[in-house]
């Protein structure tokens, strides 16, 4: 089986002292694509590094570097941050724009001290939608497909992208949890929709009976790693050192589980998943 996890965060902090431990754990596990994020100007450099070594280490797994400013950190940008980013897409061809988007969550449901969100300042949404226009922009003008995180603002979200102008190669909405009746006028648009491992929790109902109504040529499948761990009995890797982060190399058992939700088998799910990260990522 060949495994591709439409979006990971192997450049984040938080599992700097692991990568190297990760990195042959997932080719042992069949993953053999994945789309690395940035999120914020700190974390890019990273995301290169690991782009430019993996090649060489690593040959079977074949990485994807992706560059954004998430929402979560749109209020702690530097005046450069525009300029950086230009530069990290146009070093390396081969990369993303994300992960960038829109969070309504962040300004009305979270708790102040979450201490994800500490010492951020956290952007209006008229600012984050600026700046998720602005790094939009830059994916359509140097042809690169874009990763969207959404939570709480579909309604804004679609009224933007249809706006456009919009990636030729489409766009990914990275563990989508809108409604199933916005997946229609997404995927005419040309979104991708990647179900996370921690949909499989008993509490997420709602989102297992959504991820069974896209179209499977649409379809992708994620960890969002070291974030969004998946229940136990689907989380079969763990970091010994940290066992609240999610290895990626979970994402073999979340396709498992996927197959079985939307009663595909396991190889016709994992051949057109690949299909579909390689037409949006690889432009292949
Ligand atoms: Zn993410």
């Amino acid at each position: 089986m060949t495994y591709c996890d439409a979006h990971n965060h192997l450049a984040a902090p938080a599992l700097a002292p692991h990568v190297s431990a990760i990195l042959p754990a997932l080719t042992a596990a069949g993953v053999t694509h994945c789309v690395v994020n940035g999120t914020e100007e700190a974390d890019w450099p990273t995301v290169a590094a690991l782009a430019a070594s993996v090649p060489a280490h690593h040959p079977a797994l074949h990485l994807t570097p992706s560059y954004g400013l998430h929402p979560w950190d749109t209020g702690n940008r530097s005046p450069a941050w525009l300029e950086t980013l230009r530069h990290y897409l146009v070093a390396d061809p081969r990369a993303a724009v994300g992960e960038i988007g829109l969070d309504r969550w962040m300004l009305d449901r979270a708790r102040p001290d979450d201490p994800r969100l500490a010492g951020l300042r956290r952007a209006p949404l008229d600012e984050q939608r600026d700046l998720f226009q602005t790094q939009l922009a830059l994916a359509v003008a140097l042809d690169r497909p874009a990763t969207i995180h959404c939570i709480d603002a579909f309604g804004l979200l679609l009224e933007t992208l249809q706006a456009g102008p919009l990636p030729p190669r489409g766009f990914l909405l990275h563990a989508y949890s809108g409604s199933v009746e916005l997946v229609a006028p997404f995927a005419a648009l040309g979104a991708y929709f990647s179900f996370n491992g921690a949909y499989l929790a008993p509490r997420h109902a709602r989102l297992r009976a959504l991820y069974q109504t896209i179209p499977l040529e649409r379809l992708l499948i994620e960890t969002d790693a070291p974030a969004m761990l998946a229940p136990a009995a689907h989380a079969p890797f763990a970091l010994a050192a940290a066992p609240a982060l999610n290895h990626p190399a979970n994402l073999a058992a979340t396709y498992a589980a996927l197959a079985t939700l939307c009663e595909v088998p396991l190889a016709t799910l994992t051949a057109q998943v690949a299909a579909n990260y390689r037409r949006l990522f690889l432009g292949a």
